[in-house]
C-alpha cells in the first residue's frame, strides 16, 4: 500500500468513488467547442448531442462556487 494514498483501504477507496459517481450524474456541465451547444451530462467523455462532436469541454457542477 502506498503512503501517497489518502485511503486506508480499498473499501475506502471505492466509497469515495462511488460517492464521486453519484455526485457527478447529470451533474457535469458540457460545451460544445464546436457549436456551441451546453447541456448537463453525466459522463465527461460526453458527445455532443447536437453536431456529435466529441471536442466537448466538461466541468463538473460542484467545481462552481455556491452562490
Ligand atoms: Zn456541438
Amino acid at each position: 500500500m502506498s503512503n501517497n494514498s489518502p485511503f486506508e483501504n480499498p473499501e475506502e477507496l471505492q466509497q469515495w468513488y462511488q460517492g464521486l459517481k453519484d455526485a457527478n450524474r447529470n451533474n457535469i456541465f458540457c460545451h460544445c467547442r464546436a457549436c456551441g451547444y451546453e447541456w448537463m451530462d453525466s459522463k465527461f467523455d460526453a458527445t455532443c448531442t447536437q453536431c456529435n462532436s466529441q471536442n466537448v469541454e466538461t466541468i463538473s457542477s460542484w467545481q462552481f462556487p455556491d452562490d
